[in-house]
């Protein structure tokens, strides 16, 4: 452990180039991904990725509730994520707060690039990403798991979205942060890939870096989408290979 000032920072990279996790800076957490989790929903799916647990469910297309937002050309795509109050180490406020309704309007847009919404006109397609426990990259479980319940929906999409953050630690571009990345590296920058197109639909940026390191993490990130991607599309095959997770309803 080094320290700044009175907090206690952990080593982020070893000399030999490791992380906390023993990971390269290029290589992802393990993803386990099942489609078709609940029951109850038009679709579904579960994430564990790393230390996160995130749960996908799609509804629709539906009746749009509030009606005012019904559009007569195409379906409304609402979003919704929510981490849990037990998500994360120190007990989070449950309910809405703006980090979530940020979270939920940008995965929201993401999809809107992606779905073919003009073929259900006046319908709503209600996505709802439930975070069980949360180790950063949270939005990007919550994307991948979001995809995979709209497939399962059967929701025409141009692609799925393949979603990972890349960030910077010790200096360092790295693929797919943990939580103490996050906390204590200096940039953090979640993208989503339409891998088809190459064409991103979502890119934010937490921290700083240079113009060099930032098209490095574009291309590590698009790197690392690819990589998601390519478990996503063996998630797909292998629920309909093996029928719905716990049988039938
Ligand atoms: P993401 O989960 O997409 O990386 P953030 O960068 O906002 O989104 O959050 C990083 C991580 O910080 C989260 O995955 C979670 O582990 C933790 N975190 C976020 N919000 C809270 C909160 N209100 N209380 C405790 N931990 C939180």
């Amino acid at each position: 452990m080094g320290s700044v000032g009175a907090k206690e920072v952990p080593v982020l990279l070893s000399p030999e180039g490791l992380r906390i996790d023993g990971r390269q800076l290029n290589e992802l957490r393990p993803i386990r991904i099942q489609v078709g989790a609940l029951h109850n929903a038009d679709g579904s799916a579960f994430v564990e990725w790393g230390a996160n647990k995130v749960m996908a469910a799609v509804y629709g297309p539906r009746e749009v509730h509030p009606r005012h937002l019904q559009q007569n050309n195409k379906a409304v795509i609402q979003c919704k994520y929510n981490m849990a109050a037990f998500a994360v180490d120190e007990r989070k406020r449950p309910g809405l707060d703006r980090r979530s309704q940020e979270i939920s309007k940008v995965i929201g847009e993401a999809f809107e690039s992606v779905v073919f919404a003009e073929e259900y006109p006046r319908t709503s397609i209600d996505i709802y990403i439930e975070v069980l426990q949360a180790n950063a990259g949270t939005r990007c479980a919550g994307l991948v798991a979001a995809s995979m319940a709209l497939a399962d929906a059967g929701i025409p999409m141009v692609d799925l979205l393949p979603a990972v953050a890349v960030g910077k630690i010790a200096g360092k571009i790295a693929l797919d942060l943990k939580k103490e990345e996050d906390n204590f590296g200096d940039a953090d920058l979640p993208m989503a890939l339409v891998p088809q197109s190459g064409r991103l639909v979502l890119l934010q940026m937490e921290g700083h870096m240079t113009e060099d390191e930032l098209s490095q993490s574009l291309e590590l990130g698009v790197q690392g989408c690819r990589e998601i991607y390519e478990k996503m599309k063996q998630a797909l095959r292998e629920r309909y290979a093996t029928g719905p997770i716990g049988g039938s309803a």
